[in-house]
């Protein structure tokens, strides 16, 4: 099979996962037999610097070609003050927009092997499978207007029924091949737009009947992930909340650098890790790879229906994770590995 993929490998340690996810995706080719035609583009901080704009025309032509884009991560801390829209995160939110990939699937399970690395106890993580379905292309992030004045700022929370519709249809036929439960997040006691979203939900569930609905505030959801993450199975929720909740995730999975992400429209596919840019580890190859190489798992599974390369990867992550050889972030008990020695080791299990 062809697989025809831009990779935008963005900012700070964006660009050493990026590599290292790359060198899985060669194995993965060369081992099952498949092409790669890459494309390589601008995204973020870099793509201002080198063009003026965060997510170039050129990106954009190249993303529309392409059938899934892999990215790093954006950010640079020159850009902090920075109005949002100047800043190397707009790119990012531009791309989803102009891929229309409005549904961002982020699974959160705890592998045996690193349940130790988790800073929660054993008997609270271990167990733990779920996916956060974060609306991605509507919500706060968004929402018209917008601005900021010396007196004043203010964002717009709003969501239409086809976007709450859509990306709720996701959700349930995620919860279908799991274990039928979805868990609704709003913060419907205060939010009218929560209160709509509640109501768009309760509708698109009659159509999945075999499924079990259920609603939690935001703010409880948040303590649930922490004190009994076991109770979830697929959580659905709006952009801002599943940005956040979603980090609660990495504390479940050992380390914010384990959590792959996929984010799906009608044609489109972008993955990406969850984590940002982490200036502070940046340039010292030190940053987990295997949120990144995870991606590419959920890239051949989604966007190319490679079921079996996909498993093989996530088998190899699994024993990698076994060997010990991983980085500092999940506090191996021996010296910790590189980026770049994740990536190789993941490359020889395959
Ligand atoms: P971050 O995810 O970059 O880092 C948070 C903490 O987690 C840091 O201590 C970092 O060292 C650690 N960390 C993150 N990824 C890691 C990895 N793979 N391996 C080991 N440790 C890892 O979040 P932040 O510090 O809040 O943001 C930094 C920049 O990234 C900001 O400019 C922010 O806007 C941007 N950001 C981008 C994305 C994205 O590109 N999708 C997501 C979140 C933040």
């Amino acid at each position: 099979m062809n697989l025809k993929i831009l990779i935008l490998p963005g900012d700070g340690i964006g660009t050493e996962v990026t590599r290292a996810a790359m060198q899985v995706l060669g194995a993965v080719a060369k081992k099952f037999g498949h092409t790669l035609e890459l494309s390589e583009g601008l995204l973020g901080g870099i793509a201002i610097h080198k063009t003026g704009t965060p997510f170039p025309k050129e990106t954009e032509e190249l993303a529309l070609k392409a059938d899934a884009t892999l990215m790093g991560s954006v950010g640079l801390p020159e850009f902090d003050t920075a109005p949002p829209l100047e800043r190397p995160e707009a790119g990012l939110l531009a791309i989803r927009r102009v891929l229309d990939v409005y549904a961002n699937l982020r699974p959160v399970r705890t592998y045996p092997e690193l349940v130790e690395s988790s800073p929660l106890k054993n008997h609270v993580v271990e167990g733990t499978d779920m996916i956060i379905v974060r609306e991605l292309t509507g919500g706060l992030y968004y929402g018209e207007p917008r601005g900021i004045s010396a007196e004043r700022g203010f964002n717009t929370m709003s969501y239409t029924r086809k976007e709450v519709e859509r990306v709720t249809h996701t959700a349930f036929k995620l919860a279908r091949n799991r274990r039928k439960l979805l868990t609704s997040v709003d913060k419907s006691n205060v939010l009218e737009v929560s209160q709509f979203w509640r109501q768009v939900v309760v509708d698109v569930a009659k159509q999945y009947p075999d499924v079990k609905l259920e609603h939690m505030l935001v703010d409880n959801a948040a303590m649930q992930m922490v004190l009994r993450p076991t109770q979830f199975d697929v959580m659905l929720t709006e952009n801002t909340f599943g940005d956040i909740l979603s980090d609660v995730g990495g504390i479940l999975a050992g380390s914010i650098g384990m959590l792959p992400s996929a984010s799906l429209g009608e044609t489109k596919g972008l993955y990406e890790p969850v984590h940002g840019s982490a200036p502070d580890i940046a340039g010292q190859n030190k940053a987990n790879p295997l949120g990144a190489i995870s991606s590419v798992a959920a890239m051949l599974e989604y966007t190319f229906g490679l079921m079996k390369e996909a498993t093989a990867v996530n088998e190899a992550v699994g024993k990698v994770l076994a060997s010990g050889k991983v980085t500092a972030d999940l506090r191996p008990k021996g010296k910790p590995a590189t980026t770049e020695e994740v990536g190789q080791a993941v490359s020889e299990a395959l």
